[in-house]
């Protein structure tokens, strides 16, 4: 799939798509599903892959667990812990309904527009996990559900009430949406004869001979680690494609990931606006 990388963006963020797009930037899916996004950059840059990957991974807002209130806990695990533990369970955001508390009309003391009460309430015997939090909010729940919280032995008990909120990950690592990676695109030159040498040593086992010639089978699979022009440094020659990216997305569960890219331009664009004002 390939698309006018702005248009789509332009068209999500609710703004006029029917200009005709002249930029020459294009996206392509590699692969994707729920939790992560491969895909190829074309007519972009460095540095602004890279301002994406920063917002993406710093500034988009997350749900997270911010307060613990403990009203029993007989578990082996100090109430910190288990509130740490908690605070790091990715929550399905729901962008559309939360503020981040610093932008709500509250001032920030917590209402229902910028956070959530949960609760738990556990005796054991058991394992008990991240499924077992109970949301106000059908739509912000644990995102992977098996993630223990504690192990409660005969007659221990858990009992609590938590708050989450929004926030950014540039505030705390628990509200980082995602990992986000991303290299150039590798292409290799033969220049010598012994190449066919070095399909070996490739340890994503990417090289072929396709008649007298080695190739990159799949060039979105080489992480770059140069083990074949090692091998034969006289034979073949490796470089990067001026203005194309391989990149990589995987969602810690709070947003697709294709939410957590557009929300970054949402973001972006908004910083964008203020700096023109303040210049004005
Ligand atoms: S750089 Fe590494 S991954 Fe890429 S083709 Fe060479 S050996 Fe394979
Ligand atoms: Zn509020």
């Amino acid at each position: 799939m390939s698309r006018q990388y702005p248009t789509m963006d332009a068209e999500d963020l609710g703004e006029s798509g029917d200009e005709e797009c002249r930029c020459v930037m294009k996206l392509e899916v590699l692969e994707k599903d729920d939790n992560k996004l491969r895909f190829t950059l074309e007519g972009s840059s460095n540095n602004f892959l890279n301002t994406i990957r920063r917002v993406s991974v710093s500034e988009v807002p997350v749900m997270a667990i911010e307060e613990v209130a403990f009203t029993k806990n007989s578990s082996v695990l100090y109430n910190e812990i288990i509130a740490h533990r908690l605070g790091l369970v990715p929550l399905r955001t729901d962008l559309k309904t939360y503020k981040l508390p610093n932008e709500c009309k509250c001032g920030g003391k917590g209402c229902n527009a910028c956070s959530l009460k949960l609760s738990l309430n556990a005796k054991g015997p058991k394992v008990v996990t991240a499924g077992e939090l109970k949301s106000k909010d059908p739509k912000v729940v644990p995102a992977i559900e098996g993630l223990p919280i504690t192990k409660l032995n005969e007659n221990q008990e858990i009992k609590f009430n938590a708050t989450a909120n929004l926030g950014v990950g540039k505030d705390h690592s628990k509200f980082v949406p995602c990992l986000f990676v991303f290299n150039n695109y590798p292409e290799l030159k033969v220049i010598g004869k012994g190449a066919k040498k070095c399909i070996d040593v490739c340890p994503k086992r990417i090289l072929e001979m396709k008649g007298d010639k080695v190739i990159i089978t799949n060039p979105s699979k080489c992480d770059l680690c140069k083990a074949c022009v090692e091998a034969c440094p006289n034979d073949l020659e490796l470089r990067n494609i001026d203005g194309k990216y391989i990149g990589y997305i995987e969602s810690w569960g709070h947003l697709e990931p294709k939410e957590i890219l557009l929300e970054s331009v949402k973001v972006l664009n908004k910083k964008l606006k203020e700096f023109v004002k303040a210049l004005k």
